[in-house]
């Protein structure tokens, strides 16, 4: 039974790819919703206390990452799951611990080459006695990260993809950061980095992807996807000229990527009143949109993985 199924695997991958795209109505989902927004409702829940970094409550966050990655059997990199990191906080000087966590699905034609796949899961804990749940930042990048990563278990891609969610992004994207310092390859073995921050809230259906005006040569990846999306999937947000707070070239953890030259697309949305305020709550996301935005941003790492070997060729002639 096995021989016949590896026998017959290349017919059928090859024909399925062939088959039409049908987002638009989201008929036939790759991502369930249900557990989407199930990983976002307990992310965002009260007892999480806002998953401050250095909090037990982070801790907490990070053991249901860590349960359910080992669920889903995404396998651990080099052995590790866990890469912790110390750091001073500029803000209030303390020394902090963070914690990344990290798996790995292994490409079937180009395993040395990756796509890093990020978001990060830590908010801003409590203030003045209130909780700031962070369920658009970043529970939403965070819960959506999983149900990628359960997809790419199940259908392996061509390139390799990590899966890296980033501990004390709140405190100066410290995570990423560390992360990019001692990365588990090689850098020049980054394909690109894809970065979900803030991917659940946005009522006019519009989605960002930031990152073609540094990068163009991942403009038609973006349009092709956006050209099937079930919602409006823009580029911006990325110029030097823009006015302050509208360029968001470094707003998030793709921007360390994007200093040590690896070519980045960032997927968030606009600015809400829930932003960095205890209204960022779960009642108060789009779920459809939050569906529509998991599915999209999978297609796009879908493209990606298919342009892989064109990736590099830009990469590796400097283009920008
Ligand atoms: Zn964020």
């Amino acid at each position: 039974m096995a021989g016949l199924l590896l026998a017959l695997a290349p017919l059928l991958l090859g024909w399925g790819a062939h088959l039409p795209q049908s987002l638009s109505t989201l008929d036939d989902p790759r991502i369930d919703r249900d557990r989407l927004l199930h990983h976002l409702s307990v992310l965002a829940h009260d007892s999480m206390e806002g998953r401050r970094t250095g909090s037990p409550q982070n801790e907490q966050a990070r053991q249901y990452l860590l349960q359910t990655l080992d669920e889903l059997g995404l396998p651990e990199v080099n052995g590790d799951r866990e890469h912790s990191f110390q750091f001073t906080n500029n803000r209030d000087g303390q020394e902090y611990t963070g914690v990344n966590v990290l798996g790995m699905v292994q490409g079937t034609g180009a395993p040395d080459e990756f796509l890093v796949v990020t978001a990060h899961y830590d908010h801003l804990g409590v203030v003045d006695g209130e909780i700031f749940n962070g369920a658009d930042d970043n529970g939403s990048g965070t819960a959506a990260l999983l149900e990628l990563a359960r997809y790419f278990v199940e259908h392996p891609p061509e390139h390799s993809i990590l899966f890296v969610f980033f501990d004390a992004e709140e405190m100066g994207l410290q995570g990423a950061r560390a992360f990019i310092n001692d990365p588990p390859v090689p850098l020049d073995q980054f394909l690109m980095n894809i970065n979900l921050d803030m991917v659940s809230r946005n009522e006019a259906d519009e989605l960002y992807a930031v990152g073609t005006y540094h990068y163009p040569f991942l403009t038609p990846l973006v349009e092709e996807v956006a050209e099937g999306a079930a919602l409006h999937l823009l580029r911006g947000h990325d110029a030097p000229d823009l006015p302050p707070g509208d360029d968001w070239t470094m707003a998030s953890d793709h921007g360390p990527f994007h200093e040590r030259g690896v070519p980045f697309i960032y997927f968030g949305v606009e600015d809400h009143p829930g932003y960095h305020h205890p209204s960022d709550t779960f009642e108060n996301i789009t779920p459809d949109f939050y569906h529509r935005a998991a599915e999209t941003i999978l297609e796009f790492i879908l493209v990606a993985d298919r342009a892989g070997a064109s990736l590099r060729v830009f990469r590796d002639s400097g283009e920008e």
